[in-house]
């Protein structure tokens, strides 16, 4: 099953057709594409009986499939490829940031680069699908609505210019955390823990790895995150980039005006964003 957010509305995607939920369940679940989350059991029984129908739709459309979050996280070096070239330790528990839910955007289209060295971060993201709290890692992804594609947008140089690493913000500009253009449910996935991850800019290839490479895995990440706080139904899960960003480059590269990035991820489909300097 794949879910989408067109002009701001909830739909189901099959092949190239929308079907919208609120029209095709006679009102029964909201076109708001975050309130799903929340009756998410019931939804998805529903969700499977439907098959056909729906309107082509232009894929410019389509919105951050998850557009209000309550909580966004996101794991900092979390392939042990990333934490080599930018030079850290691989950490013992996982290093949590987050995203400012501003930040979101959609799966195409144009981001505006701010001043500084903005860097791409290919990540899976992973969508919760009821509220977690103390869960173990062998039932963790029953707690997972789906994945989608994330790119985890970082200005570098506010980033690391103090001595605490400055995440949140340095990753948060309006734009800086594209999703999407879908999400998908893990039994849409031959393996969800082993999907190939990709990025190219300019066409040319710069990150590709195996989510199976991850240090701390999906159901690793539920259970420690849910030992300290509760996961809400609709929050992201940044997982971590793999190795090949600008910054690890040699030498050093960093997107300029006109650059284009495709991010992918087996299973889901890709991203394709333009980065623009913002005129003066
Ligand atoms: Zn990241």
């Amino acid at each position: 099953m794949r879910l989408a957010n067109l002009d701001g509305r909830l739909v189901l995607i099959a092949e190239d057709r929308a079907v919208d939920v609120e029209g095709a369940s006679g009102e029964r679940f909201s076109a708001d594409p975050q309130a799903v989350y929340d009756s998410w059991g019931e939804f998805s029984t529903w969700a499977q009986g439907i098959t056909g129908g729906g309107a082509r739709f232009d894929p410019a459309d389509l919105g951050p499939p998850v557009p209000r979050p309550r909580q966004v996280f996101a794991i900092a070096l979390n392939y042990r490829s990333h934490a080599d070239e930018a030079n850290f330790r691989p950490p013992d528990e996982p290093s949590v940031f987050t995203k400012f839910v501003s930040s979101l955007t959609g799966p195409y289209g144009d981001v505006r680069l701010v001043d500084g060295n903005v860097d791409w971060e290919a990540e899976l993201v992973i969508v919760v699908g009821k509220t977690a709290r103390n869960v173990p890692e062998s039932s963790a992804w029953d707690y997972v609505a789906g994945i989608t594609i994330g790119q985890d947008v970082s200005e570098r140089l506010s980033q690391l210019a103090g001595e605490a690493p400055q995440f949140s913000l340095a990753k948060s500009h309006p734009g800086f955390s594209p999703t999407g253009p879908w999400v998908v449910t893990p039994d849409s996935v031959p393996d969800p823990d082993d999907l190939l991850i990709a990025c190219t800019v300019n066409g040319e290839e710069v990150q590709k790895a195996r989510t199976s490479d991850l240090i701390f895995p999906v159901p690793a990440l539920f259970a420690r995150l849910s030992a300290r706080l509760p996961l809400l139904p609709g929050d992201l899960i940044f997982t971590g980039t793999p190795s090949g960003v600008g910054l690890g480059r040699s030498p050093q590269w960093f997107l300029s005006d006109g650059d284009e990035v495709v991010t992918t991820v087996e299973g889901i489909g890709h991203m394709a964003h333009r980065f623009v300097r913002e005129r003066r």
